[in-house]
């Protein structure tokens, strides 16, 4: 057994031992199945979340209205879920409140795919009434249950299956699928922040361009905020592996610019992202332009600072199927051969030209500043002060 599962075998055991039952379930299991490795590792239990805090002093209530109680065991924390079911679907959406129950089968029920519905002992053993391993064995995503009332209940399951193609490179299996086909209007009933976190999984997924293309095949990008009308331009970013990206917004970035959707602002704010998160995604799509345009120079390496223009280079590197190790140094090198990296290195400041010359202060002080900051960064000027001072009088005789 996994050593997460191992250590984790003593939470269960004190669960057990005060008469209740629990065993790991969901993606921890599935991916133990696999053989892949384990992230989080997810107990549920026939305990209610108040029992389980009785039983474990240290312990956050982290989801009580969904029977979830994060308990701190030694170095690790779990997530421990009371069997529950998610009767009275009300809008296309999860339940706001659950119906707790003592039934390990009606918990396992109410998951949304095969694979994600097997429990495992902590001796190891596998009750799997919904035949997941199967589908494991087939690389298949399959509801549990009928997918039309499935989706029904929870229209992001839609979502989910296709991010699981992403994540495990598995294929929907042909009921699930034809039911994303017909029913993706459900979508609409979902916040679009559940919606963003599947589709950033998607995004960045081993897998992505199985995946998207899975996306638009089935129509479902056609109710993502934006993507309407993007249909051909989407397919493109099939085209490319984008495993060497860093940061979810480079893969954001990249397929904007695919999509050939220069200020993708508008987009990601219904998106509702960050602030942060829109800005940076900005940045790097003009980024890609500008230097698909113009190519590197010390000026836009200055102007972007480090840690961005790596990420722009990560997404031209992409897009022209490029080394992206030798690229990266490229700039990196050019980077280090900067005089200056920020105008706070720069050795001197506003009050310095006002100290030299005998001129009220007014804009032409920063414009100046400007100036010599970009002398400085071009090599024409050296970053010390005489040297700088003697450029200013020079500057003031002209
Ligand atoms: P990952 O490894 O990517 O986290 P996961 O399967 O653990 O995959 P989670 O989103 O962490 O996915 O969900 C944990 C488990 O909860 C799932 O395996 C599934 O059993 C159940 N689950 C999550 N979301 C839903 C949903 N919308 N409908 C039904 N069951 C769900
Ligand atoms: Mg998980």
């Amino acid at each position: 057994m996994n050593s997460a599962f191992e250590k984790a075998k003593p939470v269960l055991r004190e669960i057990e031992c005060a008469g209740y039952e629990a065993y790991f379930v969901g993606g921890s299991v599935r991916d133990a199945v696999l053989g892949r490795e384990i992230n989080d590792v997810d107990i549920a239990t026939s305990a209610t979340p108040e029992e389980i805090m009785t039983l474990f002093p240290k312990h956050v209530p982290i989801g009580l209205q969904h029977g979830t109680v994060m308990v701190l065991h030694e170095e690790d924390s779990y997530e421990i879920t009371t069997f529950r079911t998610e009767a009275g679907y009300e809008d296309f959406r999860r339940p706001s409140s659950v119906v707790f129950v003592r039934s390990l089968h009606e918990d396992l029920k109410r998951r949304d795919f095969t694979m994600n519905a097997i429990a495992m002992t902590r001796e190891g053993r596998l009750l799997d009434p919904f035949n997941g391993e199967e589908s494991i064995a087939k690389r298949e995503i399959k509801t549990v249950g009928d997918a039309y009332e499935r989706f029904s209940e929870d229209a992001l399951r839609m979502m989910r299956g296709i991010r699981f193609v992403s994540t495990l490179g598995f294929s929907l299996e042909e009921r699930t699928k034809e039911a994303i086909m017909k029913h993706g209007e459900l979508l609409q009933h979902i916040a679009i922040e559940r919606i963003a976190v599947e589709f950033e999984k998607l995004l960045t997924g081993s897998y992505m361009q199985k995946a998207m293309r899975l996306l638009i095949d089935t129509g479902l990008h056609g109710f993502l905020p934006g993507f309407a009308s993007y249909e051909k331009e989407m397919y493109r970013i099939c085209n490319y592996a984008c495993t060497e990206l860093n940061a979810k917004e480079e893969h954001w970035a990249l397929l904007f610019y695919l999509m050939d959707v220069r200020d993708p602002g508008s987009t990601l704010r219904k998106w509702k992202l960050s602030n942060k998160e829109i800005k940076k995604i900005e940045k790097i799509v003009q980024g890609v332009y500008d230097i698909e345009e113009n190519d590197w120079n010390i000026y836009s390496l200055y102007a972007l600072g480090k840690e961005d223009a790596m990420s722009i280079e990560r997404v031209r590197t992409i897009l022209h199927n490029e080394p992206i190790r030798a690229n990266i140094t490229r700039i990196e090198k050019l980077h280090t051969s900067l005089p200056i990296t920020s105008s706070k290195e720069l050795a001197i400041n506003g009050s310095d030209i006002l100290a030299w010359i005998p001129k009220k202060g007014g804009p032409w002080v920063a414009e100046l500043l400007h100036v010599i900051e970009r002398e400085v960064v071009s090599g024409r000027l050296q970053n010390k002060q005489e040297k700088i001072r003697e450029w200013v009088n020079m500057w003031d005789q002209k």
